[in-house]
């Protein structure tokens, strides 16, 4: 008889704990996993999918704007904001039940309640209060937005988590924050008719990214119409008339906006798991600490994605669920790579990225080239439309390896992910130079730039 009830229990139901137990179970596995909201977690049911729906209905119409330029008039357009959620709404419940078809058809056990550790080996499952036992534990909770709970005033704004459910769409709205979320949600509501507002501690918005990157986002989102708030904070926010909230600011603004939305980071879900009854050891920000194959300080006992605080992307989730797998049962330690990660920010114009910086890349290596395209797409020609792309590679001169590359405009997110492979294999700007162009089209720029833009040398540009 077995010594457990499971051979692993996964904690969280979200991209990461849903492929380690789906892979566990298939391998014939005794699977269990408790989630106590949704099947699909962050990613499926309150972010990156719905927000990427969300910001396809946001483009229509600059789509409309530009379809004159090619001949087309369109009509008087309207926007049904119900329309959106409940389709969105649809779209969400049909992923949801592949990742629950995904855990019962490798015969997984799925509990819908949040679930404690009790001791080492033993879960409690707080919607029935029973305790099961098992081998080894998963713990992929994720993490939530943070809720600023210092602010005068937090109570009445939304988060991400709300900004997917609102009744209305708000006539007006204050976003605070500089990065992923708060950037994309810019761009969402500015583009479905909401006067929007950012407002940001920094002098340019994603501070993590490539400077040009930045600032020619920054401009095309003012040029647009998005209002930005530089080197300013909330300082409190207040009931006004109507549903209207007043908003303070440390610069001494005081506005109104029919919604505040906080998008200033997220933070691990690690309260009352019980995981000082255990002792696993968490950081300073309460995420799991663990070692370089997601195991924690207590041997069975593991932790993977957003509740570890290392890289807070769902494919990371997804890929140390599986080393977890290689790793434990495989008999293949396997740590996870978290080197080159191509990632996409969903704003209008997109970013797709892969590799360095330029600041970056000046402080590791001694000379750099940089290679740098700023154009009009071929769409904008007869369209009319401003916007310009831009393609930038970073080189180390030294052994002509491409170490950054950085694209903003049209379907730069796709673009990021092809990139990802090239630089994982260790493309070297020789590369590019010989592969033919696909023309015409946007990303030829890519293969035919010829020249270094310019150089920088210990840091500074020359
Ligand atoms: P980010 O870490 O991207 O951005 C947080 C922003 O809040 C930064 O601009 C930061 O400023 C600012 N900030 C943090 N604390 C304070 C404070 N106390 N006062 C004022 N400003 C503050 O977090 P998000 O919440 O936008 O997103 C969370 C994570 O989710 C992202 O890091 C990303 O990994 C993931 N995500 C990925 C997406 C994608 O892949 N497309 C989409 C959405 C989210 P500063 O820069 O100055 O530190």
């Amino acid at each position: 008889m077995a010594a457990y009830d499971f051979d692993l229990f996964v904690i969280g139901g979200g991209s990461g704990g849903v492929r380690a137990g789906r892979v566990a179970a298939s391998m014939g596995k005794r699977v269990a996993v408790a989630e106590e909201y949704r099947f699909g977690g962050t990613c499926v049911i309150r972010g990156c999918v719905p927000k990427k729906l969300f910001v396809y209905a946001s483009s229509f119409p600059e789509h409309f704007e530009d379809a004159e330029g090619y001949g087309w008039q369109v009509g008087e357009s309207t926007f049904d904001w119900k329309t959106l959620i409940a389709n969105k709404d649809k779209e969400i419940a049909r992923l949801e039940g592949l990742y629950q078809k995904g855990l019962s058809s490798n015969d997984a056990t799925m509990f819908k309640s949040r679930a404690e550790l009790v001791d080492q080996h033993t879960i409690c499952l707080t919607a029935t209060g029973e305790t099961v036992t098992a081998e080894k534990i998963v713990i992929a909770v994720g993490g939530r937005p943070n809720p600023m709970s210092n602010l005068p005033g937090h109570e009445l704004c939304i988060s991400s988590n709300e900004a997917f459910h609102l009744e209305e769409l708000p006539k007006s709205i204050l976003i605070a924050g500089g990065g992923y979320i708060a950037v994309e949600f810019a761009n969402i509501f500015h583009g479905l008719g909401v006067e929007t507002t950012l407002i940001y501690r920094g002098t340019e918005i994603l501070s993590k990214f490539d400077e040009d990157l930045r600032t020619n986002l920054q401009d095309a989102m003012i040029a647009k119409g998005i209002n930005i708030q530089f080197e300013d904070v909330i300082e409190k926010v207040e009931k006004a008339a109507g549903n209207d909230l007043r908003v303070t600011t440390k610069n001494g603004d005081v506005s109104e906006y029919s919604q505040v939305m906080l998008a200033l980071g997220r933070i691990a879900n690690t309260e009352s798991l019980g995981l000082e009854k255990v002792g696993v050891e968490t950081n300073a920000r309460g995420a799991i600490v663990v070692d370089e194959y997601n195991k924690t300080n207590i041997d069975n006992i593991y932790a993977l994605g957003d509740v570890t605080d290392k890289v807070q992307l769902t494919p990371v989730a997804i890929h140390e669920a599986m080393c977890f797998i290689e790793t434990v049962y495989k008999d293949n330690p396997t740590s996870p790579d978290h080197e080159l990660i191509p990632t996409a920010v969903f704003s209008q114009p997109e970013i797709g990225t892969v590799g360095m910086t330029e600041a970056e890349a000046g402080k590791a290596f001694e000379e750099l080239e940089v290679y740098r395209a700023q154009f009009r797409p071929m769409r904008h020609t007869l369209s009319g439309r401003e916007e310009k792309m831009m393609m930038k590679l970073i080189v180390n001169a030294a052994d002509r390896k491409v170490v950054g590359a950085h694209i903003l405009g049209p379907d730069a997110g796709e673009l990021a992910q092809v990139l990802g492979v090239t630089l994982k294999a260790g493309v070297t700007k020789d590369d590019f130079d010989r592969t033919m162009a696909v023309h015409p089209s946007a990303s030829e720029e890519l293969v035919t730039m010829y020249s270094p833009t310019y150089r920088v040398k210990n840091g500074e540009r020359v």
